[in-house]
């Protein structure tokens, strides 16, 4: 065990709870067709048409009445040609076909389509020689086939992927009711954080953390904004968080949450929810990396509740529990039904050791396919809350309770990060 009593500790399940519940969906808002990849959608969208619109033919062929064909082989005379996008001239009546391509309204009269690649030319040129016999229906696409108007075409909670987008597109739902896609402030706190291309001083750091947070969120769909780097003193972290507060829908803060003597981010939002109102958490994660993280749900003048996450500054740590515990209340309040990420079997391809202190370990893992059809995965590197290396060399990370580890072949829950290889 190390120095924190299991106690003190509150699990991830825990936190993850109490922070959802803190966090609503962001309201509706509607968008054109183009712009809505990734939001999620608020409403039920329903066919404003049938899809297909008309009875259409599936291949290039000749539209023939079945009738005609029953002692195939047969010759019909050719009455017409009908190309996608025109409409029938003609209706095909008794020992009659038109040639028609994929996609062309079936003429009235025909019931089905005797496809190109089983004719053959007829007598004269105004005939066609139908080789086999055509069953009712043959090559047919009826109007409402995919969807008739008023079906349920995409339902609410869905994530407009391309697909639905066409779809939605082929039924004219052009403008559709979806969550607003939360902006999220992103704020580094430390005396040491240097951002730029100069010289470091002893003592000085690259700030890291908002360049990967704000990649993170961009990646997961949502509005990163930089509110730049604060120094370890009250004033300037509490500016910093009340403009995040004040412009965005949650905002990310790294560093300044644990027992140091310059931790100011927990002081900040302990005063600053006593003020204005709201609810404020300092957690001990029993989880490593990311074992400290402030929440606070800040009131704001306008009735909304801003989420803000006080993630650790250890570069790993953060980047972790924005995965664990920001990242789903974040897709919360973008409107996602099942906000929390999934858990994976896979299989140790390694030993994956640790010792018991009570919490459970989160180790950066590269997941791949086994060739048994398994995810298998092995350590990615070193497992420092300050080896981004590993982090960035992995796709995912692994569940290892308290105890010993897992040891090879041995089953183990992940998380996926990346994709998988
Ligand atoms: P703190 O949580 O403020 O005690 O910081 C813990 C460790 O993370 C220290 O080694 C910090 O220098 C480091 N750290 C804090 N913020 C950042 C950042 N934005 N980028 C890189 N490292 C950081
Ligand atoms: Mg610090």
């Amino acid at each position: 065990m190390d120095r924190d009593s299991v106690e003190e500790l509150v699990s991830l399940e825990a936190v993850q709870r109490l922070v959802l519940s803190s966090c609503l969906p962001l309201g509706p808002i509607e968008i054109g067709l183009s712009d809505a990849l990734g939001f999620v959608l608020a409403e039920d969208v329903r066919a404003l048409e049938d899809l297909p619109p008309f009875s259409n033919t599936a291949m290039d062929g000749y539209a023939v009445r079945a009738d005609d064909t029953a002692s195939a082989p047969v010759e019909l005379s050719v009455i017409g040609v009908l190309p996608a996008g025109a409409a029938p001239a003609q209706a095909v009546g008794p020992g009659t076909a038109v040639q028609i391509m994929t996609g062309a309204p079936m003429p009235p009269g025909a019931d089905g389509i005797a496809i190109v690649e089983r004719t053959e030319p007829g007598s004269s040129d105004s005939k066609v020689r139908i080789l086999d016999r055509v069953s009712p229906g043959a090559y047919v696409r009826p109007a409402g086939s995919d969807l008739r108007r008023g079906d349920l075409a995409v339902a609410a909670g869905t994530v407009i992927g391309p697909a639905h987008i066409g779809l939605l597109a082929s039924v004219d739902a052009t403008r559709i009711t979806v969550h607003a896609r939360p902006s999220v402030g992103v704020l580094s706190t430390g005396d040491e954080l240097v951002g730029g291309t100069v010289p470091l001083e002893l003592g000085q750091i690259r700030d890291s953390n908002r360049q990967g947070l704000l990649a993170s969120l961009q990646r997961d769909g949502f509005v990163g904004i930089d509110l730049g780097v604060r120094p370890d003193d009250e004033e300037a972290i509490s500016a910093g968080i009340r403009e995040g507060v004040e412009c965005c829908d949650a905002l990310l803060t790294s560093g300044g949450v644990s027992m140091g003597e310059f931790d100011f981010v927990k002081v900040v939002l302990e005063r600053l929810v006593a003020e204005v109102g709201g609810q404020v958490h300092q957690f001990k994660l029993a989880i490593k990396p990311a074992k400290p993280l402030s929440f606070a749900a800040v009131a704001t003048p306008g009735g909304r509740l801003v989420p803000v996450f006080g993630l650790p500054g250890n570069p790993v740590s953060s980047m972790v529990s924005y995965q664990v515990v920001a990242l789903p209340a974040l897709r919360k309040l973008a409107g996602h039904h099942s906000p929390l990420p999934r858990r994976i079997p896979a299989v140790a391809a390694d030993d994956l050791e640790r010792r018991p202190d009570g919490k459970l370990h989160l180790l950066r893992v590269i997941a791949a396919m086994g060739a048994d059809g398994h995810i298998v995965v092995r350590s990615a590197g070193g497992q420092g809350s300050h080896q981004l290396a590993a982090l960035a060399a992995s796709n995912a990370l692994a569940l290892v309770p308290d105890g010993l580890g897992v040891t090879t072949g041995g089953d183990v829950q992940i998380l996926l990060t990346g994709s998988l290889e």
